[in-house]
């Protein structure tokens, strides 16, 4: 029996001590302050986002912490607790391809202020973080989203409101900024989700995101209420050709949308879907494949609205079904699931999880199981033994609750 690995979320106060002290060693002196931003995991609406659907995540316990101290100049100078070394960049010379490495979330973020004309000047920063790094938990989003509202506050942008009565609008624009940041500067042409979910969630709730017009609508979510819980598996799996795939799929989505004449994928309703199907399949092998990319999006958006009706209906325990069929969605249709994907599902399944999807891209990264509370410990259990035995790396897990946003 393997012993199951748990990632631990950080305190605030740890974060931010961690942060500080780390600060004071390499930058001299104190920082103006200390921000910190969530991962997330999206419960259900899997590539949906860049279809103009509907996404549902919440905010993760686990947060990316850093100390910053804005500085008169266009120097930016930066330490990863995640990272070797520092790094140093020139923001007036920032441009798409410009950047490499990790500094390119940090640096696009303040360029993609500028570009919307907030005035934003240099910085030194310490980073760190315990949301797990390149598992689809979305660290990426964590990172730009902490220097998001660092920025908002250093240049008094007015944009996020406080950690009490947050600025939903505000906080659109700083999403759409790390958006812009990661899409032109650091290159990973992901959709929105991510960064509204680190950055317009709410403790407490899971975040209904529209992403047609970018509006949201808080839905509570509290599966403790009735004794089940939400385990995320950290599968390990390494994901290299998760950018290039990502963005194959987003161009066969488009590609589709243009030949149905329509602006996204979210105006082809599910009652449309048999008759778009058909005038797709032109009996070209490009055209089966955007025949099943476009089945997926259409009853993946379709899955999110009766996820959210289940919820509303206080019956959290009756999504399991939505979430099966997501993820069978995932793995035939759409095919962005991996060997490590699919056991974990599988197992969590078979060990008595009421219902088990991957979450985030794909290609590796993370899955989730719904599970009553007691059934935690047995089904991550169930997982690392099917790890093993198949010879795979440990994979880690973590439960999930729904957490603050960015502050
Ligand atoms: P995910 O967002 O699912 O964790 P991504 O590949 O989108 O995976 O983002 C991971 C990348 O984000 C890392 O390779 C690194 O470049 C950057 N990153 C995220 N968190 C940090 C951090 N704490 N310090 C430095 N870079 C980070
Ligand atoms: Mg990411």
């Amino acid at each position: 029996m393997s012993v199951p690995t748990w990632i631990d979320a950080w305190t605030l106060e740890d974060g931010a001590a961690r942060v500080r002290a780390r600060f004071a060693e390499v930058f001299d002196g104190e920082p103006d302050g200390v921000w910190s931003a969530p991962g997330r995991v999206n419960l259900i609406g899997e590539h949906t986002d860049y279809n103009g659907g509907l996404a549902l995540p919440i905010a993760l316990p686990h947060r990316t912490y850093v100390a910053l101290r804005s500085r008169p100049d266009d120097v930016v100078r930066l330490v990863s607790g995640q990272e070797q070394g520092s790094r140093e960049v020139d923001l007036s010379t920032v441009a798409p391809g410009t950047v490499e490495g990790w500094p390119s979330y940090v640096a696009g973020l303040a360029w993609a202020l500028r570009q919307a004309g907030y005035a934003v000047s240099g910085f030194d920063a310490v980073v760190d973080s315990c949301v797990p790094y390149g598992s689809g938990l979305s660290s990426s989003a964590a990172l730009e989203s902490a220097f998001a509202v660092a920025l908002d506050a250093v240049h008094g942008l007015g944009l996020a409101g406080t950690a009490d009565a947050p600025d939903d609008a505000g906080r659109a624009v700083l999403a759409d900024a790390c958006v812009r940041a990661e899409n032109e500067i650091a290159g990973a042409p992901t959709g929105g989700m991510d960064q509204a979910a680190s950055l317009r969630a709410r403790a407490g709730h899971a975040l209904l995101l529209d992403c047609l017009d970018g509006s949201v609508r808080q839905e509570p979510f509290d599966l403790a209420a009735h004794d089940l819980a939400l385990l995320v598996v950290d599968t390990k799996a390494e994901h290299s050709h998760a950018t290039g795939e990502y963005g194959v799929r987003r161009a066969s989505c488009e590609a589709a949308a243009v030949r149905l004449g329509v602006g996204t994928l979210r105006e082809i309703t599910p009652e449309l879907l048999p008759q778009a199907l058909e005038r797709l399949a032109d009996g070209s092998a490009e055209g089966d494949v955007q025949v099943r990319r476009v089945r997926h999006v259409v009853t993946e958006i379709a899955r999110v609205v009766d996820f959210v009706a289940e919820l509303e209906a206080g019956r959290p325990g009756g999504v399991g079904a939505l979430m099966d069929a997501s993820h069978v969605s995932l793995r035939d249709d759409y095919e962005v699931t991996c060997r490590e994907l699919d056991l974990t599902v599988e197992t969590a399944r078979a060990a008595g999880a009421i219902g088990a999807r991957m979450t985030g891209g794909g290609f590796g990264g993370s899955a989730i199981a719904l599970v009553e509370a007691s059934a935690v410990e047995h089904v991550a259990g169930a997982v690392a033994d099917a790890f093993a035995t198949a010879g795979l790396h440990a994979p880690a897990f973590l439960v999930a609750t729904p957490a603050a946003p960015a502050s």
